[in-house]
């Protein structure tokens, strides 16, 4: 839709009665000019306490599930009550509590059965986003802005990965068309969840944590919307963590690309699939502040002709390092090392770092430390034969290690910086374990010592000139 603009706003954003008053009136001001939909988060912390609940339910804990749901209900009623006019408050109330109620009955079979299926948890899970929504589009409604709650179930059809699905464009295409278009044609503000979809049978999906970016950058694609805003609680994208670089700079403009390397190695502020549906494209994307409106946040664009050396460094602490050496001489290392990683690609963990060593054969990648347990699990097991006779030798865990990414497309082609990054580090006696660069050179990402990684951001930071001037 020509001029569409797609607002999304994260769960400090919604937080509270007083913050979804504050994202209704950015959302109006801009509906005064031109077509705009909303996509909204659960309220900051809900999504946890929707976890806890169903992991009570599990155990067949009901009352540790009755705190977390009585926690969720009074963060809803509490905000319904400081949101809505009193006259609203009665048909609201009924709403929250038929979403509650829908949410305890699957923890409830969860609770009877002692189980947690990813599909059930699914189907559950965004209750969150169901009643941001709803308070979102109730006072909209009240302040005399027409809109309505849209469940994303009914518009994102995904493949069937529960937790961690990923969208089907076409179907989504149309079903976004069919269901937000007319909404918007008579100028209705659709309200859309953030975070979960279905199945094309129906099942309800969910696209991972922090997955209401990704959300809003699917329905902006869907829509040919001419932007997307992402509203969080920070003031863009930044040069680095500023609680490890206090003088870390706001970035004014980058690359899908650089934002996705900054997102897949740590940063926060995106979720790291949200620039994909968008590529091709070319709608630009900006990450603002809701907490400082006023500010201009980073724009994201697909190209950017300032291409300007490393443009930031990330860092991610937890974060372990597993090895595997073949022991003997006639077992391939590199099929070794596609069984491994086929093995891990089979129960979802992510490699973050792949590195090999020629000469004696070993080789190592970097795991989420909560996919650790998983990541070993699987390679055991895949290697089984070969542990057990000694041709390869056990596998090594060092979870004492910390990933620090540099990141900027205009690193390519730039001969001395490397050497510099590394001597940066290496000035601040941080030892550099593993280093791994794509051929694309948008990003280097370094593997340290656990303890020196804070100090090595600081250093690579200073070093490339990256912080405020
Ligand atoms: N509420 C979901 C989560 O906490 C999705 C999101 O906030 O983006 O993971
Ligand atoms: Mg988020």
């Amino acid at each position: 839709m020509k001029n569409l603009l797609v607002m999304k706003f994260g769960g400090t954003s919604v937080g509270s009665a007083a913050r979804m008053r504050v994202a209704a009136r950015l959302a109006a001001e801009e509906r005064a000019r031109r077509p705009v939909a909303v996509v909204v988060s659960a309220m900051s912390k809900v999504t946890d306490l929707l976890l806890d609940a169903m992991r009570h339910a599990e155990a067949g804990d009901r009352a540790g599930m009755e705190t977390s749901l009585a926690a969720l209900r009074q963060r809803h009623e509490d905000a319904c009550r400081e949101l809505l006019p009193e006259t609203r408050h009665a048909a609201a109330m009924a709403e929250i509590h038929a979403r509650i109620a829908e949410f305890e009955r699957i923890a409830e079979g969860m609770a009877m059965l002692n189980v947690r299926p990813p599909r059930s948890v699914d189907e559950a899970v965004a209750t969150g986003e169901r009643l941001s929504a709803l308070l979102i589009s109730e006072y909209l409604a009240s302040e005399g802005v027409p809109a309505a709650v849209v469940d994303a179930i009914d518009v994102i059809v995904t493949d069937a990965v529960f937790g961690n699905a990923s969208p089907l464009m076409a179907p989504t295409r149309e079903k976004a068309r069919e269901r937000v278009l007319p909404l918007l044609k008579k100028g209705v503000l659709p309200v859309i969840t953030g975070f979960n979809g279905a199945t094309a049978d129906g099942r309800p999906t969910t696209l991972g944590r922090g997955g209401s970016d990704f959300s809003a950058s699917i329905l902006a694609a869907a829509l040919d919307a001419s932007e997307l805003w992402i509203w969080t609680d920070v003031d863009g994208i930044m040069s680095a963590d500023p609680k490890l670089a206090p003088d870390a700079a706001v970035l004014d403009e980058i690359t899908y690309a650089e934002a996705a390397e900054l997102a897949y190695n740590g940063a926060k502020v995106l979720h790291a699939r949200t620039l994909a549906p968008l590529i091709g494209k070319g709608i630009p994307v900006w990450s603002k502040n809701s907490f400082a409106p006023e500010k201009p946040g980073t724009k994201i664009v697909p190209t950017s002709s300032a291409a300007t050396g490393a443009r930031a460094v990330t860092s991610m602490a937890n974060v372990a390092l597993v090895s595997i050496e073949p022991a003997s001489p006639e077992l391939s290392a590199v099929q070794v090392m596609a069984r491994a990683i086929d093995a891990i690609a089979r129960v979802d963990v992510e490699v973050l770092v792949l590195s090999s060593s020629s000469y004696r054969q070993n080789f190592c990648f970097l795991v989420r430390e909560e996919e650790l347990e998983r990541a070993v699990e699987a390679i055991e097991a895949a290697l089984a034969l070969e542990l057990a006779h000694g041709y390869v030798r056990p596998v090594q865990v060092d979870r004492e290690v910390g990933l620090l990414a540099v990141v900027g497309e205009g690193m390519q082609g730039k001969p001395g910086l490397a050497g510099r990054v590394f001597t940066a580090i290496s000035r601040e006696r941080v030892n550099v374990i593993a280093i791994a660069q794509g051929a694309s050179e948008i990003s280097i990402a370094i593997v340290v010592r656990r303890d020196g990684l804070e100090k090595a951001v600081r250093a690579v930071h200073a070093e490339c000139g990256m912080g405020r001037r």
